[in-house]
Formats: C-alpha cells, sequence, structure tokens
C-alpha cells in the first residue's frame, strides 16, 4: 500500500472509532520487547485498532480495521492475567493515541499498579496528555515511508529523558532526513535514546536474517559511523527471532 497523507483518510478509513468507553483492541499477548532500549525483556503488548496513517512498509495493516470492543477495565484483566507482578507493557497500534480519552486513564491505571508502561506512536497526534512516567516511542516516519512531515514539532517540547525516538530507514534519503533532524533538534538531548532502524519488507516471511530488510545494517552502520551521528542502531529483535511473517510476538 502507498502512503498517503494522513489529512487525506477519512474517519472511516482510521479504523473503528469509539464513544461509549469501550475501547476497540486489535490483540493482546505477551512477548519480548523487540525494538527500544528495552529490547529482549517480556512484555505484554496491547495492539488498539486504527491508524490514520498509511506508511509503505507497514507491518501492521491488519490493525487498521476490525477488533475487539473492551473496556479499559477488561484490557487492565487481562495485562494482569499475562504478566502477574508488574513488569513491561506496551501501548502500541495503529496509532493508539486515536483512542486518547480512554487510553490515559488506562495508563495511569497501569503505572499505579507498578507496570512499567510504553507508548509507540507517530508523533502526529498531540503527546502532552501522555502521562509523563509513560515512556513514548515515537517513530518519526522518513520520507519513504509515505508518511513524511507527519510529526508534529509541537511534540518536541513533550519529550523528557525517559522517551526515545526512532527512525526506520530505507535508503539514503531518509538516513539523511533522519541524521539532519538529530541535528537540527538536538534530539539526543531532548531523550534517552535516537535509534535508526533499517525497514523491513513487510511481505518477509521464512528466513530469519537480514535479507529482509529493505536498507542492509551494514550499510546503515557504515554511514553512521561516518557521520558520528548521535544514534544508535536498532534491529527488530522479534523479527531474528520468529518467522517475521508471524504476528502475536
Ligand atoms: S503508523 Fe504504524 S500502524 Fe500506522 S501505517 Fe504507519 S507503520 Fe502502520
Amino acid at each position: 500500500m502507498t502512503g498517503e497523507d494522513a489529512s487525506s483518510l477519512t474517519a472511516n478509513d482510521q479504523g473503528p472509532t469509539t464513544s461509549d468507553g469501550f475501547m476497540q483492541i486489535t490483540e493482546i499477548y505477551k512477548s519480548l520487547q523487540g525494538e527500544s532500549t528495552f529490547a529482549g525483556l517480556p512484555c505484554v503488548f496491547v495492539r488498539l485498532t486504527g491508524c490514520n496513517l498509511r506508511c509503505s512498509w507497514c507491518d501492521s495493516e491488519y490493525t487498521f480495521t476490525g477488533g475487539q470492543r473492551m473496556t479499559a477495565d477488561s484490557v487492565f484483566t487481562e495485562v494482569s492475567r499475562l504478566s502477574r507482578n508488574g513488569g513491561l507493557v506496551e501501548i502500541t497500534g495503529g496509532e493508539p493515541l486515536l483512542q486518547e480519552r480512554e487510553l490515559v486513564p488506562l495508563m495511569e491505571r497501569l503505572l499505579h499498579e507498578d507496570f512499567t508502561v510504553l507508548i509507540e506512536t507517530s508523533g502526529e497526534r498531540p503527546l502532552a496528555r501522555v502521562p509523563k512516567a509513560v515512556v513514548k516511542i515515537v517513530d518519526v516516519k522518513c520520507p519513504s515511508s509515505g508518511a513524511p512531515d507527519t510529526f508534529d514539532l509541537a511534540n518536541l517540547d513533550a519529550l523528557t529523558s525517559n522517551d526515545e525516538v526512532k527512525f526506520v530507514i530505507s535508503d539514503r534519503e531518509d538516513y539523511e532526513f533522519a541524521r539532519d533532524f538529530v541535528s537540527r533538534h538536538n534530539l539526543d538531548t531532548r531523550v534517552r535514546a535516537v535509534i535508526f532502524s533499517p525497514a523491513f519488507r513487510k511481505d518477509a516471511i521464512g528466513p530469519r536474517d537480514v535479507s529482509h530488510c529493505l536498507l542492509d545494517p551494514q550499510r546503515l552502520a557504515e554511514w553512521m559511523i561516518a557521520d558520528d551521528v548521535k544514534a544508535r542502531l536498532g534491529l527488530q529483535i522479534h523479527k531474528f527471532i520468529w518467522d517475521p511473517a508471524l504476528k502475536g510476538v
């Protein structure tokens, strides 16, 4: 699917909306966190339905529609069942902040019950209302994503030293965009980590190796070293542990 401007998507395209205290949830499962400084840790994922972007390499298109209506109470109960003594929980999607009204109180409850809470978002929606103790992992879209310029620059002020910013990179143009974005906004001084991650083919299946990367990690590493870029290279480790086509891992 080619990228589309967020503003060109109708409410219907963005996926189901809730207006009665229910959330629309694609899946809740336990796996290992795959692509942040928390990578490798056991983590419960709450994947919300609906997205207002259409990234060209999106591997989560199954979240655009469907899902199951759940109350925040039942989401909390399922997270607690999967991880009995607190631990790590990641709120993801789709774009989870499309359901901000129900999500913010849920995140506050999880924090209160001693979960470490991560949220993965594109940064197109306002981040200011995300509780400060939640670790924001913000995926700033590069030109090849098909959704460039969707990160709202006003969100830079909502980032803290707890947060992480990720760039998924397909080619040299994406790399230069990410490198210059980091430098222009002193991103490394604002957040805990800046991560450059090679994009994965969305139809990847079978071998668990770098042949599925749209950009060879070695090439990306060499560019980063040459430029002394203030970012770290990240790989989506779950795609090297399990068949990259598997969902729910
Ligand atoms: S923001 Fe995420 S879920 Fe939405 S289209 Fe882009 S990659 Fe897919």
